[in-house]
């Protein structure tokens, strides 16, 4: 299915494209584009068009900023919300070096280095992520509140959700670029929502996340709202996750499944839990990378706080959905839709694939809920909680030279620096909470 240069060049003259976003993430996530016009579009096919890295967070000083953009050809779609008559279009690039060389500190290519390694080892990985997030109304001035549609329906009796009817559309243009949505529905909280799309390989994957979340704000906008991806936007509402399902496959055949296994589990998936269990403490600043992440990993919202896995209950950190054979597969219930996609898709994988190497033995599943145990019966049973702040989960990942050497030192020096600087802004922080707390009585 790989599109040659030829091909993209002609599509492009056929479907009228002027426009073409050169696309990658920065350390943190955030979609970045260089535009070009189609007539540089020959120039970026074969990787010539170049950009200054040093004013995009993480990667480089300014004495070597001279970057490279070479697009993935497989990645060339046509953005549906913009004008079909001098159409835009988009292509996802790696990031190479002056000397053209992969950028050690790129996202993509850190996710590609732990791909190849599954490869390896005879596996690929497929996972599926379910991305949730909330649509808020905007002010006069267009800047976003936290003041959902859904109420205002409520109360004014209007016909139409307008968030129903937004996410109708985000559902229409996804699929017009290619992606197959499963379901998408309403979540929990007011003026929350949640799309599924199918599951692919690690790579597209990680890609489709980052689509997704530009498509759906692009797309929100155009609908009078904002769509945030923030983890926990509401005190005392659930919170934004990002369960990824994921699963190896060898030589085409579910290497998850066993159909002896308990749950229909082989070892394979087994240790696969076990590395991932194993090393859930030290990736949690990963897969919950902001401050806001650890308000949403908190009891009594459906997100994990326990280092647990079950078949059964949702409270596990690690659920085995009821499907069999092909479809066998792990659904890891941390990650929130804050991370950078790259970087949670390749902690997850090394840390599974660690698992399997070294046959790391997940112990018992957890079959009572876990939230109705007591801190003793907790304790008894084995079961760790999640880090508690993102300074914790920086400080559990700093002992982690499995997590640490997945990103490389470049991104992770850049990621720990720029997630301190975080932290420290916030600490200092005095927060309408504590002026409640304390004003008063002391
Ligand atoms: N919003 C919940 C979370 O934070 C998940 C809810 C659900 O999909 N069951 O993970
Ligand atoms: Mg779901
Ligand atoms: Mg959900
Ligand atoms: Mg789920």
């Amino acid at each position: 299915s790989k599109l040659t240069k030829e091909e993209i060049l002609r599509k492009a003259d056929e479907l009228d494209v002027r426009f073409i976003r050169l696309q990658f993430t920065d350390i943190l996530g955030i979609i970045k584009n260089v535009s070009i016009p189609v007539e540089e579009l020959e120039k970026a096919l074969d990787g010539e068009i170049m950009f200054d890295g040093s004013s995009i967070e993480g990667f480089t000083r300014i004495q070597e900023s001279d970057m490279y953009l070479v697009p993935d050809y497989n990645t060339f779609s046509i953005l549906p919300w913009r004008p079909k008559e001098g159409a835009v279009a988009r292509l996802i690039c790696d990031i190479y070096t002056a000397n053209k060389e992969p950028f050690s500190g790129c996202p993509r290519y850190i996710l590609k280095k732990v791909i190849k390694e599954a490869e390896e080892m005879g596996f690929t990985m497929y996972a599926g992520p379910e991305p949730e997030f909330f649509l808020f109304e905007t002010d006069e001035k267009g800047r976003p509140t936290t003041i959902t549609n859904d109420k205002g329906g409520y109360f004014d009796l209007t016909p139409v959700d307008l968030g129903e009817d937004a996410r109708r559309d985000i559902v229409l243009a996804l699929q017009e670029m290619g992606f197959e949505i499963e379901t998408s529905h309403h979540e929990v909280a007011p003026g929350q929502h949640e799309i599924d799309f199918k599951y692919a390989d690690a790579l597209t994957t990680a890609d489709n996340i980052a689509t997704f979340k530009f498509v759906t704000k692009a797309i929100a906008k155009k609908h009078g709202l904002y769509a945030t991806f923030m983890p926990k936007p509401i005190f005392g509402e659930n919170g934004s996750g990002m369960h990824t399902h994921q699963s190896l496959f060898k030589d085409g055949v579910n290497a998850f499944y066993d159909e002896k296994g308990e749950l229909g589990l082989s070892d394979t998936a087994k240790y696969y839990i076990g590395g991932l269990l194993k090393h859930a403490k030290a990736f949690t600043a990963v897969t919950n990378p902001t401050v806001n992440s650890y308000k949403r990993l908190v009891p009594g919202y459906e997100a994990p706080v326990y280092i647990s896995w079950s078949g059964r209950n949702r409270s596990a950190l690690i659920r085995v959905p009821a499907a069999k054979g092909q479809g066998t597969r792990i659904e890891l219930r941390s990650p929130d839709p804050s991370a950078n996609p790259y970087f949670a898709l390749a902690v997850m994988l090394k840390s599974g694939l660690d698992g399997i190497k070294n046959k790391i033995d997940p112990g018992p599943q957890t079959f009572n809920n876990i939230y109705e145990m007591t801190e003793k019966e907790r304790i008894e049973a084995g079961i760790e909680s999640l880090p508690g702040s993102l300074k914790e989960a920086l400080e559990y990942m700093a002992k982690d030279d499995l997590i640490k050497e997945t990103l490389g030192e470049h991104a992770y020096q850049h990621f720990v620096r720029a997630k301190l600087i975080e932290w420290d802004i916030y600490r200092i922080q005095v927060h309408q909470w504590e002026l409640d707390q304390y004003l008063e009585i002391f």
